[in-house]
């Protein structure tokens, strides 16, 4: 399968990519080498193939997209991924960003709420040899049956901040979330200090699909 073909075509565009998203303000060196290490081209439909480096969101079906490498990278970098933490990814899409975290050392589970997408991903992210746990289901939920998570990222717009995100971190753990209801979110890192306190720090404005209610699919 051409597809499966990670060229030394695609590793140059790859390396322009990492430095491209370097001179827009990422500087967690992990973060950028994960980056380099996934092939994005991957993740998307072959129409895609020439321009998968570009630092822009693309469809991948279901109305879906996969966020923009800047946006991945920045949410990543908030998060503040170390090797052997346990984390749950709220939103699975593609799977791009649960291998960026994988390849960061984390345990990833990831839920998905499309059902086309979630099947498509797991034999993609099979095939490529990434062990991250992805689940169907309605991720408002968290993913009561695994926690808890020592981080928990977001990668939908979310109206607000579930209470299930909150009780499914351990104490020190870190929620990072896009919050709003309108065309722009703001990105937000929670950190649940104890079972008592939060602490909130809010970030800039991104554009996210938005998080799919109980009955939408
Ligand atoms: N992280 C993805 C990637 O690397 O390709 C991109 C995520 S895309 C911007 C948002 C994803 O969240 C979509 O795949 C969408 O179907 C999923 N989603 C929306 N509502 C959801 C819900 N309630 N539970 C789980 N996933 C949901």
């Amino acid at each position: 399968m051409t597809k499966m073909n990670d060229s030394y075509r695609h590793k140059g565009l790859r390396k322009k990519l990492v430095e491209e998203v370097r001179s827009k303000g990422i500087r967690d060196e992990n973060v950028l080498a994960a980056l380099e290490a996934v092939p994005r081209h991957f993740f998307l439909d072959s129409s895609f193939l020439e321009i998968a480096y570009q630092d822009k969101p693309f469809p991948i079906g279901a109305g879906q997209t996969i966020s923009q490498p800047y946006t991945v990278a920045y949410q990543t970098e908030l998060l503040k991924v170390e090797k052997g933490l346990k984390v749950l990814e709220v939103g699975t899409g593609s799977g791009y960003q649960a291998c960026i975290l994988e390849e960061m050392g984390a345990r990833v589970f990831s839920i998905e709420r499309h059902h086309s997408l979630y099947r498509k991903t797991k034999l993609l992210l099979a095939a490529m040899n990434y062990r991250a746990k992805l689940f169907y289901g309605d991720g408002y939920k968290g993913l009561p049956a695994y926690a808890p998570f020592d981080r928990i990222l977001v990668t939908a717009a979310a109206p607000f901040v579930p209470d299930a995100f909150l009780d499914q971190l351990k104490p020190g753990g870190i929620l990072v979330i896009p919050v709003g209801v309108g065309d722009t979110q703001v990105m937000k890192r929670i950190t649940k200090v104890d079972e008592e306190n939060t602490e909130e720090e809010r970030f800039g404005y991104f554009r996210f699909v938005p998080l799919l209610g109980h009955k939408s699919r």
